[in-house]
């Protein structure tokens, strides 16, 4: 199984529908460090998209899947969400922040930083 980063596999970032992977290395150095500080473990819901796999699961034909620059967590637990947050508002290195049910969207995103909620 080949390793991105420590932590993360291409297997779990890979595009479900074609295997196609292309995560932004600097971004996925980013991650890492956020995961190395959270100190557990992050279940990958979603990562790289090629694009007509993600016409398939979003309205944003541009978002941060396809430039490879984010992942959506599985979380839902509340103390590990909290941790989470935390670090990713003290880090800075991920402007879109997007909070669901069940999972956490974490994009590089541009700008100022902002926390969505979906629903
Ligand atoms: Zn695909
Ligand atoms: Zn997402």
């Amino acid at each position: 199984m080949a390793h991105i980063t420590k932590n993360f596999t291409e297997k779990e970032l890979q595009c479900p529908c074609c295997g196609k992977i292309e995560m932004d290395y600097a971004y996925m150095v980013d991650l890492q460090e956020l995961r190395t500080l959270c100190n557990f473990g992050f279940k990958v819901n979603s990562g790289y998209r090629c694009e007509s796999h993600n016409a398939k699961v979003s309205k944003n034909s541009q978002n941060d899947h396809v430039k490879g620059m984010a992942v959506d967590i599985h979380m839902t637990n509340r103390y590990k969400r909290a941790k989470l947050l935390k670090n990713l508002l003290n880090s800075g290195d991920f402007k879109d922040i997007a909070i669901a049910k069940t999972f956490i969207h974490i994009g590089r995103g541009k700008a100022a930083q902002g926390v969505g909620v979906y629903g």
